[in-house]
């Protein structure tokens, strides 16, 4: 699904940002990204998002080398990731399922599709009666909620998370992993860069740290820090 050969990324600065990263992350898997502020985790987002490209190395996404993509193919690309903010980035004067429906608007799908998949989208992230609220109207969870839903409204294989429980209290921060671990289930790819230590240890998932742009440990079900 992902594979990194010998990827470099260095800033306009100089700052090098990811240093000879090797990384594979088949279909299906669940993993964490950690590592303190700086070590490089949203630099490795953007990659995967095209949003920065590399200095050298190779980036293979679903069987396709992304270095060499044209700008044109570049939404296709993205179509198929799902991305998840920690500050939600909803748009306030659109209702929740106005929300989850833009996105299936800005891809060119049927109102009649959309009106089948909004509603059962909200029900899987336990929103459904939360339909004709606004954003400001809901609780940080809620919200995350919603962006969760977008994020998974037209399938993507993978489904990025960054920081997603950042503006969570501890019980929302479950209910958002949970939720996350749930999507996982049905077949999605989930890739969460976080800081959250009992979440990331509780979990016993793969953990891939970065320090200093350096990979410096994989663990099939690791937990936050090296024990
Ligand atoms: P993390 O997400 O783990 O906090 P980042 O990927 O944001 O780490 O940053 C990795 C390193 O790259 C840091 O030293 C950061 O200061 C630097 N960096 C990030 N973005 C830029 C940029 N646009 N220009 C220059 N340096 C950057
Ligand atoms: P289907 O297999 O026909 O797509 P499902 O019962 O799996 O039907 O789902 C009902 C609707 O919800 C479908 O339109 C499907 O695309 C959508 N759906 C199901 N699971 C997910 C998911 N994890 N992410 C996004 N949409 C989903």
């Amino acid at each position: 699904m992902i594979k990194f050969e010998n990827v470099n990324m260095e800033y306009k600065n100089g700052k090098k940002a990811l240093i000879d990263a090797n990384i594979e992350i088949g279909k299906g898997e669940f993993v964490f990204i950690v590592g303190s502020s700086g070590a490089g985790k949203s630099t490795f987002i953007k990659l995967l998002l095209k949003e920065q490209e590399p200095s050298s190395g190779s980036i293979v996404i679903d069987g396709c080398e992304t270095t060499s993509l044209s700008k044109r193919k570049i939404p296709r690309l993205r179509r198929n990731m799902g991305v998840v903010f920690q500050d939600f980035r909803l748009l306030p004067n659109k209702t929740v399922y106005e929300n989850v429906a833009f996105a299936m608007e800005i891809t060119g799908h049927s109102g009649k599709d959309i009106r089948r998949k909004v509603p059962f989208v909200l029900g899987m992230v336990g929103l459904s009666s939360k339909a004709k609220s606004y954003p400001g109207e809901l609780s940080g969870g809620e919200q995350q909620r919603v962006s969760i839903a977008r994020a998974i409204i037209n399938k993507p294989a993978l489904l990025i998370a960054d920081e997603p429980t950042g503006n969570l209290d501890p019980q929302n921060s479950w209910d958002i992993m949970r939720l996350l671990k749930d999507i996982n289930r049905r077949g999605t790819t989930v890739l969460i860069a976080t800081h959250a230590k009992e979440l990331v240890d509780e979990m016993k998932q793969r953990v891939i740290e970065l320090d200093g742009g350096r990979i410096v440990r994989d663990e099939e079900r690791g937990s936050y820090e090296n024990v």
